[in-house]
C-alpha cells in the first residue's frame, strides 16, 4: 500500500461531529473530478475512502448516491450523483448558488472552528491529495480544477499557520508543501497522526543515514591520505635502494626504509610498534622524512 493510501485509511477512521462531516463533505466536493450542476463525480483508488463516502453523505445529507463502484474490482473507483434534487441538497448544504452555474467556493462560515476547518482539510486531502513516502522525499499536494478554490484554501492555509506553495499543472492548481515538520503538521492536523509520527522517524533515519555516510567517507579520506603518503615513501626509498647513498646510511635508516618497503599499508604507528626495539612513532616520522629528504638529493 502506497504512503498515499495509508494516510487516506487513517483519515477514514475518524468519526466526525456533525457540524464537521458537512466540512468534510465541502473539502470533497471542492476537490473531487466533477463538481457541477449537473453532476458530483468522486474518483478514488483507496478503498477506505470509497467505503467512507456513502455513510459520510447519509449521515451529512440523508441521501446515497447514484453509482457506487464495486469495491472489489482494484483500481479507479468512481461515485456518482446526478440526480438534480440530491445535488440542490448537498449544494445548498455548502451554501452553493446553484441558479448561476454553481459558484464554487469555500463558505468559510461552515468553517468558523478548528475542528471544522480541521475536516474541511481532510475531505480537501482525501479526494485532491497525495502525499510521497517520506522514506523517497517529502512532498504533499493538493489538486483541484478550481483556480479560485486553490487561491481560497491557499489563504485558509495561511491562516492556520500553514507555509504551503502554489503552482499550476496541466490546467489544474496545486498547493504543496515541500517541508517534512509542515507534511506532519498537517497531517496531525487533518487526523493521521500515526503517519505524521511516520514522517518523523523517516527524517531520523535519514539524517542518521547521512552522519554515517558522511562520517564514512572522512574515514575513507583519511586512509587514502594514508595509503598515498606510504607509497611515496616506497618511490623515495627504492630510489635510494638504487644510489651510492644507501650503503652510506646509518643502520636504524636503513631498517626502517626496509620496514616501511615490506610493509607498504601500515600506518606510522603501526611500523613504530614493529620496530625492534619498538620506537615512538614521531621517531618513525623523523626518519621516513630524513629518507624523502635523502631521495630528492640523488
Ligand atoms: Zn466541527
Amino acid at each position: 500500500m502506497s504512503f498515499s493510501a495509508q494516510v487516506k485509511e487513517e483519515l477514514c477512521r475518524i468519526d466526525a461531529p456533525r457540524c464537521c462531516q458537512l466540512a468534510e463533505c465541502m473539502g470533497i466536493a471542492l476537490y473531487c473530478n466533477t463538481c457541477s450542476g449537473s453532476e458530483l463525480r468522486i474518483i478514488t483508488e483507496s478503498v477506505s475512502f470509497a467505503q467512507r463516502l456513502p455513510e459520510l453523505f447519509k449521515h451529512t445529507f440523508n441521501l446515497s448516491f447514484d453509482q457506487l463502484p464495486d469495491l472489489s474490482i482494484p483500481g479507479k473507483r468512481s461515485l456518482i450523483i446526478q440526480d438534480p434534487k440530491k445535488l440542490r441538497i448537498i449544494y445548498d448544504g455548502f451554501g452553493f448558488d446553484l441558479d448561476r452555474s454553481v459558484s464554487l467556493h469555500l463558505n468559510r462560515g461552515l468553517l468558523e472552528d478548528d475542528h471544522c476547518r480541521a475536516a474541511f482539510l481532510r475531505g480537501v486531502f482525501l479526494a485532491g491529495g497525495s502525499v510521497t513516502d517520506p522514506d523517497k522525499r517529502y512532498h504533499l499536494e493538493l489538486v483541484t480544477s478550481h483556480r479560485s478554490v486553490s487561491r481560497e484554501v491557499y489563504a485558509l492555509l495561511l491562516d492556520m499557520d500553514f507555509s504551503p506553495k502554489q503552482t499550476s499543472r496541466n490546467g489544474s492548481s496545486v498547493l504543496y508543501f515541500k517541508q517534512s515538520n509542515g507534511i506532519e503538521d498537517l497531517l496531525t492536523t487533518m487526523g493521521a497522526p500515526i503517519s505524521a509520527m511516520h514522517i518523523m522517524e523517516a527524517k531520523v533515519e535519514k539524517d542518521l543515514r547521512n552522519t554515517v555516510n558522511r562520517r564514512v567517507n572522512c574515514e575513507t579520506a583519511n586512509l587514502t591520505k594514508v595509503v598515498d603518503a606510504a607509497q611515496e615513501q616506497v618511490a623515495a626509498i627504492e630510489q635510494l635502494m638504487r644510489s651510492q647513498v644507501w650503503d652510506t646510511l646509518p643502520d636504524k635508516l636503513r631498517a626502517t626504509a626496509k620496514l616501511r618497503c615490506d610493509n607498504p599499508e601500515a600506518t606510522l604507528q603501526e611500523l613504530a610498534d614493529l620496530c625492534q626495539p619498538p620506537v615512538t612513532k614521531s621517531a618513525i616520522n623523523h626518519r621516513l622524512r630524513k629518507l624523502m629528504g635523502l631521495a630528492e638529493t640523488v
